[in-house]
């Protein structure tokens, strides 16, 4: 979608710092971190909340929870420990519209959160 923030990263259009990207995701730097380690990992393909997914689908979130736990292994924080979320929806927090893992961690983090 030519007016989505994360499709216009992923096409290059918009800047980012990548730290993975493969035909299927593009994994970048938040711009807004949260934790020493704040990473979204998005799909190259729009889809624009968890509702929105399909069946064939699965493989894709499956590569995206993957390749969270191997950034974090690189970032030496998968022993420390380290969170991943999707918000789903304004009313928990979504405001990009294209799916995105949240990977989090390099600091304690509480729960439940907010
Ligand atoms: P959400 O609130 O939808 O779950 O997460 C969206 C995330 O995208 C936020 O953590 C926000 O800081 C990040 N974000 C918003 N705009 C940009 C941008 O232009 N570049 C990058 N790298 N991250 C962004
Ligand atoms: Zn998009």
């Amino acid at each position: 979608m030519s007016d989505c923030l994360f499709c216009r990263i992923v096409k290059g259009e918009v800047s980012a710092t990548i730290v993975y990207e493969d035909e299927t995701l593009v994994a970048f730097e938040d711009i807004s971190p949260r934790a020493p380690t704040h990473v979204l990992i998005v799909p190259r393909q729009h889809v624009e909340t968890l509702n929105d997914l399909t069946p064939n689908d699965k493989e894709l979130v499956g590569e995206m929870i993957w390749r969270s736990a191997a950034i974090a292994k690189e970032r030496g924080i998968a022993d420390s420990g380290y969170r991943t979320v999707f918000n789903c929806n304004r009313g928990a927090g979504q405001t990009v519209f294209h799916i995105h893992l949240h990977l989090l961690g390099g600091r304690a983090l509480t729960w439940p959160p907010g």
